[in-house]
């Protein structure tokens, strides 16, 4: 048989199977299995955006739409950023996909030729990585480490950049960091991209889920020529619990969203039209719904931190949003547990999951190697069961070492 494609080769499975896999195994034999893998609110989608999408079956909205979502829909997200950042779009400049996730990777089709450098501020999210390699860019990673508060500065950004670089990749609130770019951070690297006319690829899936009443600051807002370089990503996945509806939008110049929605009607076509009523729904509630989702994972992560530091062996930095914790390993590295060397932050995830059945995710895929990935998107009761193993793991650590 004939090799399947190179670019196809190239692209690696997933980095966390190999821990998901085994949780699922664990759990199959009946342990119980705590798992912090996942990146998907625990909260049901709120009733109201249910029945929008009954009432739209029921209704016979069972057919395609336009390409690029419905008018409706692009409507309705166009008032939504409108209320949230006073940003003036139009539908036309609009393009609803299957998920943010395929908005990325859309944006990265229409902008990205063979040999194209994106730069991709690490840690990342894993699959920015190969969605660049997927169309034939060069992912350039710039990294941010834990003393920079895994931000990335202007000056970086300035200094990795080529005549070949076409755009930055950059995710605000971050995932898998949790880290919010101040306005002012923001308005340095939104210059460099103007100054050397780069794209910016605004991946702003956790926009709402910002704590300690921090105001986030969108990307597009700081003048009319960032906005102009600006491909803004959104979607209704995080915000409103929803991450089965599969539905994520961008907003764009219009000529980007023109080659988007083509690429769409060539490829997957429109979501599913019943999860573009439910979505539209979404956005037009009253967003007090969504606050108070965001202040129980904000209760979440005060917990999980505090206990987190005032254990020996592992420490974090307190995030601004999202709901993930970046663990830091680097004081177990080279320790055993019951004749088992924790080498690295794979190691350490499966030897905590075979000994205390609690399944976080290695960030060695993810551009940070000395950390493993906690998200909290998971009850007070699981969080609190989970620190007590945390605890007893790390004990029996330092009592054999
Ligand atoms: N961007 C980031 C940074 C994410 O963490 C995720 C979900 N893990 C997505 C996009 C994808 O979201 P969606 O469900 O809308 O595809």
């Amino acid at each position: 048989m004939k090799p399947i494609s190179k670019i196809a080769a190239s692209v690696s499975p997933s980095a966390t199977l190999a821990v998901n896999a085994l949780a699922k195994k664990l759990k199959a034999e009946g342990k119980d299995v705590i798992s912090f893998g996942t990146g998907e609110p625990d909260f049901p989608t709120p009733e109201p955006i249910c029945d929008a999408g009954i009432r739209a079956i029921e209704n016979g909205q069972t057919k395609y739409t336009p390409a690029a979502g419905t008018v409706s829909l692009r409507k309705a997200i166009c008032a939504r950023v409108n209320e949230d950042y006073d940003l003036d779009y139009d539908e036309s400049q609009v393009v609803v996909a299957s998920g943010a996730k395929h908005v990325v990777y859309l944006t990265l089709a229409v902008l990205v030729d063979p040999g194209d450098e994106v730069i991709l501020p690490a840690p990342y999210w894993v699959s920015y990585l190969e969605m660049i390699r997927l169309f034939g860019g060069k992912p350039v990673v710039v990294t941010a480490g834990e003393d920079q508060g895994f931000k990335i500065t202007a000056q970086q950004l300035e200094d990795a950049i080529t005549p070949k670089t076409k755009a930055v990749l950059l995710n605000n609130p971050s995932n898998p960091t949790g880290a919010i770019y101040s306005e002012a951070e923001l308005r340095a690297i939104a210059d460099v991209c103007v100054r050397h006319d780069l794209y910016i690829i605004a991946d702003e899936i956790y926009d709402k889920l910002v704590y300690d009443g921090a105001v986030f600051t969108s990307i597009p807002t700081l003048s009319e020529e960032v906005k102009q370089h600006t491909v803004l990503i959104n979607g209704v996945s995080k915000t409103y619990a929803m991450t089965g509806w599969r539905v994520g939008y961008a907003l764009a110049e219009k000529s980007i969203a023109k080659a988007m929605s083509s690429y769409v009607s060539h490829s997957t076509g429109a979501p599913a039209t019943m999860a573009q009523c439910a979505s539209e729904a979404a956005l037009q509630l009253p967003q007090d719904q969504v606050s108070a989702m965001r202040d129980i994972f904000e209760s979440r992560r005060n917990y999980l931190v505090k206990r987190m530091n005032s254990l020996d062996g592992v420490s974090c930095l307190t995030p601004g949003g999202a709901f993930y914790v970046m663990m830091n390993l680097t004081q177990l590295f080279g320790k055993k547990i019951d004749g088992e060397v924790i080498t690295d932050a794979d190691a350490f995830a499966r030897i905590f999951l075979e000994k205390s059945m609690v399944a976080v995710v290695s960030c060695t895929a993810f551009g940070a190697p000395d950390f493993v990935r906690w998200s909290y998107a998971n009850s007070m009761e699981n969080i609190e069961k989970a620190m007590d193993r945390l605890e007893a793991f790390l004990a029996k650590v330092k009592e054999q070492n």
